[in-house]
């Protein structure tokens, strides 16, 4: 029976369908379809190129108008180099410079202030670069014949470019070239706008810092690892090679706070084999001791990597802690991408202290390469303390909520906030009653703190106990 205005139509067959979808007529409504697609493609993608054109040439304009006094006194104060860099298309064209010498304060704080850059102005008025872009790379410094670094001809150099904002804030764990191809592929006006006030707001972090020393790093008497995101996986990786059994843990402002007031979690951290610099808080103190944290190593995006690292080398994971279903549904989650990493075994972080033996001989029987202990700090760090050797994995790490986000229970911050480095903030946001204390009174006692231990001139605790200055490198 058909209902009011369903007609008399029956549903069609599959093999109807593919027999309409195939026929001629059929052939070129779906060419039409295909061909009209790809139009409405090429003139969004047209309207989104003059749109960037337009806001470069304005936004260009009202700041050479505006800083054109500067100009003249730099002009005829230092002059102007020309750098010979590689533009869209792999046209060679000179970029301006003003070479502003960093030996005397004032030319220190023109650097600072990124001044010889805006002589670049003149190159986007050009249409040679443009605000938003890959980093105008000099001929012969990149191979830019394929892959990732080849997309980067496909628009003009930038004054600043996401990789610029990542590194700012310590997350640039991909390389320069995959994060820039990423950016060709995706960007619209929007994302750039989004772009260009991250960078202002990350300009004062001060630079990036893969490249400072390592060695390790005292903040607040926590004796910190200063490693990079790569280089902290390979550590964890060489120490499941290893006979004896090593703790690894990520320090915040928050664990900091806590290790504070807290002597068995002091002592437990000092003790502890790879100690991990998380958050911006780590980023901001360090750069404060002119020891700077080379990346924001925290767990969460460690995650994948390390799974990739202990899928590559056939190794085996426990995971221990969150709710109930979290653990399982994290083990699902890395039986989906890492098919050939073995989540020996799992446990909820809600059981009963008489179960307690129980859960640590399971773990014992499937003896992993690395035991995944998220029950929050400092909990977790004690408690690996405690039994890790009765555990008898190769590696236990403190991991806090990261289980909670593989999970997918508490989705993550958008990657925007992350390069802005206030992912603390969208935590706080989720759950406000539990967190309030420990983001907006805590960070600001954890800097208050800092400033006062560092202007006093007193050495720091663990520096008394003689903490040693190799890294876990
Ligand atoms: N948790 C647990 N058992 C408990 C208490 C907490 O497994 O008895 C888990 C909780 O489910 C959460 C983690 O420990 O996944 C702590 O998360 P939190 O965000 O507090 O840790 P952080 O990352 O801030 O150290």
């Amino acid at each position: 029976m058909n209902f009011p205005g369903q007609g008399d139509k029956t549903p069609m067959s599959p093999l109807d369908r593919m027999e309409k979808r195939f026929s001629p007529a059929g052939m070129t409504r779906n060419r039409v379809r295909k061909a009209f697609s790809s139009l409405m493609w090429l003139i969004s993608i047209r309207i989104d190129m003059a749109a960037k054109r337009t806001f470069d040439v304005i936004f260009a304009a009202i700041l050479t108008v505006l800083l054109s006094p500067f100009w003249i006194v730099m002009l005829l104060c230092c002059g102007i180099e020309r750098i010979p860099c590689i533009g869209k298309n792999g046209k060679v064209f000179e970029a301006i410079n003003f070479p502003i010498s960093q030996k005397t304060l004032p030319g220190r704080i023109l650097n600072a202030l990124k001044f010889p850059r805006f002589a670049a102005l003149w190159n986007i008025l050009k249409g040679e670069m443009s605000f938003i872009g890959p980093r105008a790379s000099a001929p012969g410094e990149l191979d830019l014949r394929e892959g990732d670094s080849r997309r980067r001809l496909n628009v003009r150099p930038g004054l600043v470019c996401t990789f610029w904002v990542r590194r700012r804030v310590n997350i640039a764990f991909d390389s320069e070239s995959v994060v820039d191809a990423e950016y060709v592929e995706t960007h619209t006006i929007r994302g750039d706008v989004g772009i260009l006030v991250r960078s202002i707001i990350s300009a004062m972090y001060g630079n990036g810092s893969t490249a400072a020393p390592t060695g390790r790093v005292s903040i607040l008497g926590i004796p910190i690892d200063n490693l990079t995101m790569d280089e902290a996986v390979k550590v964890i990786l060489h120490r499941t090679e290893v006979k004896k059994q090593s703790r690894v843990s990520f320090v915040n402002a928050d664990c900091a706070n806590i290790s504070w007031k807290n002597q068995e979690y002091m002592r437990t951290l000092v003790e502890c084999d790879v100690v991990l610099a998380d958050g911006i808080g780590m980023k901001l103190a360090g750069r404060m001791l002119k020891q700077n944290i080379r990346e924001n190593v925290n767990g969460t995006d460690m995650f994948p990597r390390l799974c990739k690292g202990m899928e590559a080398e056939g190794k085996t994971m426990f995971l221990l802690g969150g709710r109930p279903e979290v653990p399982d549904a994290v083990a699902a989650w890395v039986a989906e991408r890492y098919p050939n990493l073995k989540i020996c075994g799992f446990q909820h972080g809600y059981y009963s202290a008489d179960e307690e033996a129980a859960v640590i001989e399971r773990i014992n029987e499937c003896q992993p390469d690395v035991l995944i202990v998220a029950f929050g700090a400092p909990r977790q760090e004690i408690w690996i303390k405690k039994h890790l050797e009765e555990c008898g994995a190769k590696v236990a790490i403190g991991v806090g909520g990261l289980l909670d986000f593989y999970s997918g229970r508490i989705p993550r911050a958008p990657l925007w906030m992350r390069e802005l480095g206030i992912e603390w903030v969208y935590r706080f946001i989720q759950e406000p009653g539990r967190l309030w204390k420990r983001y907006l009174v805590g960070n600001t006692i954890f800097m208050m703190r800092f400033l006062v231990k560092r202007g006093s001139g007193r050495k720091y605790r663990a520096d008394v106990k003689g903490i040693n200055n190799k890294c876990a490198l």
